[in-house]
């Protein structure tokens, strides 16, 4: 039996950042990850305000972007130029490898192994079962007063709660010789409630697709790339999930839900890496401050109505190709395009640059 004020289950960017800041207030926990060489299919972009609202080096980005382009479903792309800041591109490998060192050299304990079932509770404690992969195989179990779960969309933890898995988009790609100098996205066609994607790196760019419809990805895959002059034969395809945000709860009792386990996806944009390292770190903070209770409170407090417009501009937007066409017109003007990437780059908590944001969609969108 191990012992540890806070176990983690899984070392990814939820995992990793709660594990650190964990350790800022003093608190000792073990970071479980079952894959510690594992690379999670992922297009690895992260918006420059996230490297430094979380103090990330500059040594974990591969390749900074500047500008994204955006393909509307009737054709007649445009770029948007980034006034200032950037997408910085990670290889999700290195990535998640550095966050998990950054946090051991804090003084969380990194273990490599899988969490697989809690077997009770004792004395106010949570006792999970763990099968630990380091070396030799063992099954052995920890002693926890919380648990968090970071164990990605696929959630082990909420299964053995006997919760339904977060409900998600499904995404094919594959990291392809094919370069750009922008951020890529193609909309409309057969990409029911998503779009496609390219996204540049140091090496390889990522390709993917993502739909509500499973049965799509492959054949609007292979069209998408045979409009790149390219095909799909010999590429590593990799199919996941990416969450779709319903405002899921976050905590039963000690057990506090972050990143993909708890949804924390921006929709529309589906972007994830930031949220899942900042609900690691709310839940930290809440932990640390012996009020587990506050976690969804400061979650909420910052995300939630960012989360909901987002959510209705999804809803309003990508189900049929005229509404899509209809939005990204609106973002061809500039006050909407330096607004909105203000708000994506800049992840500041200020209120009014969404007001802002939404102010200007206003007087562009017409019902
Ligand atoms: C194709 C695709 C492209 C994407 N592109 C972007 C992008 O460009 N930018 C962006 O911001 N977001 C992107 N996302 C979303 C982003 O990848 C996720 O939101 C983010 O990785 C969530 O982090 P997490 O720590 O919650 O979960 P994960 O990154 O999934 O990490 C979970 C960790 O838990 C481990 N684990 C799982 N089960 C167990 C277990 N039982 N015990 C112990 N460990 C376990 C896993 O090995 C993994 O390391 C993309 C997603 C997909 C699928």
């Amino acid at each position: 039996m191990l012992e540890t004020r806070v176990l983690i289950a899984g070392g990814g960017p939820a995992g990793a950042s709660c594990g650190r800041f964990l350790a800022r207030e003093g608190i000792d926990s073990i970071i479980l990850e079952k894959n510690l060489e594992g690379e999670k299919p992922c297009g690895g972009g992260i918006p420059s305000g996230a490297f430094t609202e979380l103090g990330l080096p500059q040594s974990l980005i591969s390749r900074k972007i500047t500008m994204m382009r955006v393909h509307p479903p009737a054709g007649a792309s445009f770029d948007i130029q980034f006034p200032s800041g950037y997408i910085g591109i990670v290889n999700r490998k290195n990535f998640d490898h550095g966050l998990r060192e950054m946090a051991r050299a804090e003084g969380a304990q990194v273990v490599a192994g899988a969490f697989v079932r809690f077997i009770h509770k004792e004395k106010g404690k949570i006792v999970s079962e763990v099968r630990t992969s380091d070396g030799e195989e063992k099954t052995l179990n920890i002693r926890s007063e919380y648990v968090v779960a970071a164990d990605g969309v696929h959630s082990r933890v909420r299964a053995a709660l006997g919760l339904k898995p977060v409900r998600s988009l499904y995404t094919l790609g594959a990291k392809v010789p094919l370069d750009t100098d922008a951020c890529e996205f193609f909309f409309g066609g057969a990409a029911v409630n998503g779009y496609s994607w390219i996204f540049p790196s140091a090496g390889l760019s990522s390709v993917g697709i993502g739909s509500t419809d499973a049965k799509i990805l492959k054949p609007a895959l292979e069209q998408m790339m045979a409009n790149l002059g390219a095909g799909i034969d010999g590429l590593r395809l990799r199919g996941y999930r990416i969450p779709l945000w319903e405002a899921e709860p976050m905590r039963m009792a000690n057990i506090l839900f972050t990143g993909d386990s708890a949804g924390t996806v921006m929709p529309f944009t589906f972007e994830g890496i930031y949220y899942a390292m900042r609900s690691g770190t709310f839940a930290a903070e809440a932990i640390g401050a012996g009020k587990p209770g506050d976690y969804p409170k400061y979650w909420k407090s910052r995300f939630r109505l960012r989360f909901m417009l987002m959510k209705s501009l999804w809803g309003l937007f990508l189900k049929n190709d005229t509404d899509t066409e209809r939005l990204l017109n609106v973002f061809r003007n500039k006050v909407v395009q330096q607004r909105g990437i203000r708000l994506w780059l800049e992840k500041s908590d200020r209120k009014g640059s969404l007001y802002s944001f939404i102010n200007a969609l206003r007087k562009q969108i017409t019902f």
